[in-house]
């Protein structure tokens, strides 16, 4: 069923403001972090290969003089894939994993990351070396080893499984959602007790 809000992606609507959510075969999303979202091109470039099948369609139309089709907004994989088991290391899954907010001082502004272990000192940027930290904290800290600042991260670092980030994913959604998208995100987790 369409909401009224659908008319606002009508047939002027710029097919590059038209993403398709990627569902697995098990109408699952492909990914949820990052949303596994293909350009307009990509999923009518899939849909001829066969690929995919559409589920759902923008109001959108692409023309060409031989050439006409709505824009799909959700396809489905023919043949399962085996999703990823952990999500990718992005800055937005590290704010996500950190609940957008300062391991040192808990406040959620001027958000920038922290190396935990200096890079000077050697320390990586991976999960378990890297947290959110604000502005003035990161300054503060500098290139200190934790206990010289006597400053350490509410939680050690680590990397996160999906169902950690969808623990903490609810209130965010992982981006722009088109209506008929809404079915498909979220019900495994939401099913939790
Ligand atoms: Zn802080």
């Amino acid at each position: 069923m369409r909401s009224q809000e659908g008319s606002v992606h009508g047939s002027f609507a710029n097919p590059d403001s038209c993403p398709a959510l990627v569902l697995n075969a098990d109408y699952r999303p492909l990914s949820y972090y990052p949303l596994s979202l293909w350009s307009w091109q990509d999923t009518i470039k899939a849909v001829f290969m066969d690929r995919v099948n559409i589920v759902s369609s923008y109001e959108t139309y692409v023309r060409s003089p031989s050439f006409e089709m709505q824009l799909p907004s959700v396809v489905s994989l023919k043949s399962y894939v085996k999703p990823a088991r952990y999500p990718a290391f992005t800055r937005f899954n590290l704010f996500l994993r950190d609940r957008f907010s300062c391991q040192y001082c808990g406040h959620r502004h001027d958000l920038t990351f922290d190396h935990v272990i200096p890079r000077s000192r050697g320390g990586q940027t991976t999960w378990e070396n890297v947290v959110a930290a604000c502005a003035p904290c990161n300054l503060r800290k500098g290139g200190l080893m934790p206990a010289q600042a006597e400053m350490f991260p509410m939680q050690k670092p680590y990397r996160p499984s999906v169902t950690d980030l969808h623990k903490n994913g609810r209130h965010f959604p992982p981006n722009y959602l088109h209506e008929s998208w809404q079915d498909y995100l979220y019900w495994d987790s939401e099913l939790e007790p």
